[in-house]
């Protein structure tokens, strides 16, 4: 979807432009590279563009529903991210003396094109692995067994404490 913000920035007729915009079915496929995702259900983005500060400013929030492996046990389970926050808007030609984070530069001068804004902040919050709860035990490396649904027959020796240290260390960095 493309919004014209010429007229939020010379104040004409409308002083904000409110969106609310479903991807469409045809262009779901495009994020599943993005979010790493087996299927996409729904992305949302709903806002407000206005004039902040004699600029252009967005408000935004963008919700992403998808079907995602998790990445200790497999199974595919559905995953909601929501991002959302206030960006100002400039042209892509004023991308030099307008630096810093708190600026999205289009690619056409004028035109905020929706998709392209989704996929640079959405991208963002991306985790870069999913589960399918919080403390899924995976499946037994040896049998393959999946350990959510008890425990396996394979001998589990001890560990040296110092190690599950360790263990748990990397854990938490995953
Ligand atoms: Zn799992
Ligand atoms: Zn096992």
């Amino acid at each position: 979807m493309r919004i014209n913000i010429e007229s939020v920035r010379k104040k004409e007729a409308a002083n904000s432009i409110k969106f609310d915009y479903r991807v469409e079915e045809s262009e779901k496929n495009n994020y599943k590279i993005l979010l790493g995702a087996k299927e996409v259900g729904f992305i949302n983005i709903i806002g407000e563009i206005s004039q902040k500060n004699g600029l252009v400013a967005i408000d935004y929030e963008i919700e992403a529903n998808f079907l995602a492996e998790c990445a200790r046990c497999g199974k595919e389970t559905w995953q909601t991210v929501e991002t959302g926050g206030e960006k100002y808007i400039a042209d892509k030609s004023e991308e030099d003396e307008k630096a810093g984070g708190d600026f999205y530069f289009t690619e056409t001068d004028g035109i905020l094109e929706l998709s392209d804004f989704i996929v640079e902040f959405l991208g963002v919050e991306i985790p870069y692995r999913y589960l399918c709860f919080d403390d899924c035990q995976g499946l037994c490396q040896k049998c393959g067994k999946d350990l959510n649904e008890g425990g396996c027959s394979c001998q589990k020796k001890e560990k040296n404490p110092a190690f599950k240290i360790l263990d748990d260390f990397f854990e938490k960095k995953e």
